[in-house]
């Protein structure tokens, strides 16, 4: 589509789960919607989770695939987390957040200012707001999350699964067992093992953080073992997923970002699905105001908690590979409502350093010692 001929409420440049989010409820409040993106009709094939307590009501039932009442985790010992988790049928999510009355223009944006874009063909298009979801693919030069998936049938999975629902982290490193295939002394990955659907499972060997990440190569050879181990039978023409994605914006994000380009995703968790989701009628309601996205997006408390969870990716990135799944056996050993105040809330400083300090006073005396210096900057990598 060309570009309109009336000025628009706002122009949305990215449609991703950020840009459509918002550019979907934009237009059910009212307003007059351009969306810019070189692909806007291009099926989303990652795999989304997102703990459902964090989703909106207005979240369509068919855009949820599968829900895990009680995801697991393995950290030395198997703990159930009573915290229901669902992952998204990423096409239905897509469909669902539906772009009827968005006038969609597929093209790349070339140039964007605070009140006009330019696209890749010299057209223009000036709203009061301008907002950038064109998300982090390509940003070099921070700590990325990294990981290799199969797709199987339930069946399939079920000895790696071995009985729960599902595995949110599996840090046991049977991959090791393997005598065939030996590995890099990288850090440890788990297995995050998630229900897709009634049938279908998604296995992944997951590197949560890292600079560099573990390469997607090696967690694809730790997962053929570790499923070996555990006598999975696959049938070598399983649907592959490769996720590679920068964990935060380098430098400054512009007041107009929302998703993964702003940095509203948790740094250390790389997740933003929920979050934008769930601010996508905040900021709309901002935008309707004329106001600047930051405006929404940033209420009260938000950088600081932002900052707070950059030194928990500091903790994350300095520690000595084996105590990870230390770390994570205190993390999760947390009340779950402290667990949910450190991974969803976006605005409580108290909350976020309530759940810190509940992970530190539960760390071993050695980590513990390590968590602090890197939280407080003394060790890690730069986190910018
Ligand atoms: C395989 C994978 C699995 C993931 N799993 C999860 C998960 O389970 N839960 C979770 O919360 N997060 C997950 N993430 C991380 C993160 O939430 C996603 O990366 C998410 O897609 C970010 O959404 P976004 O809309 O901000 O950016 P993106 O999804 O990157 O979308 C950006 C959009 O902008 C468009 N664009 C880029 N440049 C331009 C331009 N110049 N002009 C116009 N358009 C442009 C692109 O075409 C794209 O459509 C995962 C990431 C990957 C890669």
């Amino acid at each position: 589509m060309a570009a309109p001929e009336a000025e628009p409420d706002v122009v949305i440049v990215g449609l991703g789960p950020a840009g459509r989010a918002l550019a979907h409820r934009c237009a059910v409040a009212g307003l007059t919607v351009v969306a810019v993106d070189p692909h806007p009709e291009q099926p989303w094939r990652s795999t989304y989770g997102a703990w459902a307590d964090e989703l909106p009501e207005w979240v369509a039932p068919e855009a949820i695939g599968a829900v895990a009442d009680a995801p697991a985790v393995q950290t030395g010992e198997a703990r159930l987390l009573p915290r229901p988790y669902v992952v998204f049928d990423s096409p239905a999510l897509q469909r669902s957040l539906s772009l009827s009355g968005v006038h969609v223009i597929a093209q790349r944006a070339a140039v964007l200012a605070q009140h006009r874009v330019l696209l890749r063909d010299g057209s223009e298009i000036s709203a009061p707001v301008v907002v950038d979801a064109r998300g982090l693919l390509g940003q070099a030069g921070v700590p990325e999350q990294t990981a290799y998936g199969i797709v199987v049938a339930t069946a399939t999975a079920a000895p790696a699964l071995q009985g729960q629902q599902a595995w949110f982290m599996d840090w046991r490193q049977d991959y090791r067992d393997s005598t065939t295939t030996s590995f890099s002394d990288g850090a440890p990955s788990f297995l995050y093992a998630v229900p897709l659907s009634a049938d279908r499972v998604l296995l992944e060997e997951t590197c949560l953080a890292g600079q560099p990440a573990t390469a997607v190569g090696e967690l694809k050879s730790r997962l053929y073992a570790r499923l070996q181990s555990r006598g999975v039978q696959l049938s070598g023409d399983e649907v592959v997923e490769i996720v590679r994605f920068p964990l935060h914006p380098r430098g400054k994000p512009s007041p107009d970002a929302y998703g993964a380009c702003s940095g509203m995703a948790h740094p250390a968790t790389g997740y933003s699905v929920a979050a934008a989701l769930t601010w996508a009628d905040a900021t709309a309601a901002a935008v309707a105001r004329g106001e600047r996205v930051c405006v929404a997006l940033w209420p009260r408390g938000s950088k600081t908690v932002r900052a707070m969870r950059l030194r928990g990716l500091a903790a994350l990135l300095a520690l000595p590979p084996a105590d990870l799944p230390r770390f994570f056996h205190a993390f999760f050993a947390l009340p779950v409502h402290r667990q949910r105040d450190f991974l969803s809330n976006r605005t409580s400083i108290a909350a976020t350093a309530a759940a810190m300090a509940g992970v530190f006073a539960r760390l071993p005396g050695r980590t513990r010692v390590r968590v602090a210096a890197a939280t407080v900057g003394l060790a890690g990598r730069t986190i910018r």
